[in-house]
């Protein structure tokens, strides 16, 4: 039999917006002393919008580099795809469209291959990029995506996502209850980074393919510390599982919320708090 005390705080929370699906791991909600959070959708909306366009090879003109992004982009369900293709003056169709996870896409457009990028995949390609408005824009906090064309580097994309305006309060208040908040993105250093001083996180850990998250939740584990996973994308499940709590926000995607321990139909990292406050209480009441 569940406790009345528990049974009264999962409707208290299902009243407000947090849906508990394991019990268990709410239970050990009021225990946790780390919290990583997943970045793009997050701590921020996933709204991107351009705000710069590069061109490398003069052949093309701005309008045609954001086009040919646009026309791989629109095959994605990446929250960059989304912006690049809502900015997107037009768009041309695609053959052989092919996700690269957590680095980019790539297809044929007009006979050309084309690929939209991070800036990782270059560096693994051994692509040599030295615009010193890269490392400008991203210092800005923007996420900049190249775009090759058949394997040379044509242009590139800024793109400004939008931190939510509870992110900065919600992180205050976990550290003054002796959380340690972690930021774990697929992004760039640079922008992490902005990320992570902006919103006052305690560290962040950047650069992370969807494969190698839920290892890095054993790494803070192994660290000694009891960790709550907070995500939205179908890369993030995995790091849900093996986080102590998994936690998913609404808005995210069926595999995330089928793999969280707790779901956030508000999507505000303030729930956050609230979902271990409410464990903290309920559990020290029956203590
Ligand atoms: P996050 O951890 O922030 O949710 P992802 O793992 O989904 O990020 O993506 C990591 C990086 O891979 C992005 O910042 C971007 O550089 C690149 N990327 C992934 N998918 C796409 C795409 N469809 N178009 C362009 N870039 C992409
Ligand atoms: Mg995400």
């Amino acid at each position: 039999a569940v406790p009345l005390v528990v049974a009264r705080s999962t409707a208290i929370a299902a009243t407000n917006g947090l849906l508990i699906r394991d019990r268990t791991a709410f239970e050990e909600a009021r225990n946790i002393n780390a919290i990583i959070f997943d970045k793009t959708g997050t701590l921020t909306k996933g709204e991107f919008g351009i705000t710069d366009t590069l061109v490398f090879d003069t052949t093309f003109t701005e309008s045609d580099i954001v086009a040919y992004a646009a026309s791989i982009e629109a095959h994605s369900e990446h929250p960059i795809a989304q912006g690049i293709v809502r900015d997107a003056p037009e768009a041309w169709g695609v053959d052989k469209f092919k996700a690269i996870p957590g680095k980019g896409a790539e297809g044929l457009v007009k006979d050309r291959d084309v690929k939209v990028v991070s800036p990782g995949y270059l560096r693994d390609q051994g692509l040599e990029m030295d615009d010193p408005r890269f490392e400008t824009l991203s210092a800005q906090g923007k996420t900049v995506v190249f775009v090759l064309i058949d394997d040379k580097l044509a242009g590139a994309i800024a793109l400004a996502d939008i931190i939510r305006e509870e992110s900065a309060k919600a992180i205050l208040m976990l550290q003054a209850m002796g959380i340690q908040c972690i930021m774990l993105t697929g992004d760039n250093q640079q922008v992490a980074e902005w990320v992570g001083q902006e919103i006052g996180l305690d560290e962040v850990i950047a650069e992370v393919l969807p494969e190698e998250k839920a290892a890095k939740v054993r790494e803070v584990q192994s660290r000694g510390l009891i960790v709550a996973m907070t995500g939205d994308g179908v890369n993030d499940a995995p790091a849900l599982a093996q986080a102590n709590v998994g936690i998913a926000i609404g808005a995210g995607t069926d595999v995330a919320i089928e793999t969280a321990d707790i779901i956030l139909v508000r999507s505000s990292p303030s729930d956050v708090v609230a979902i271990i406050e409410l464990a903290r209480a309920t559990y020290n009441k029956m203590m």
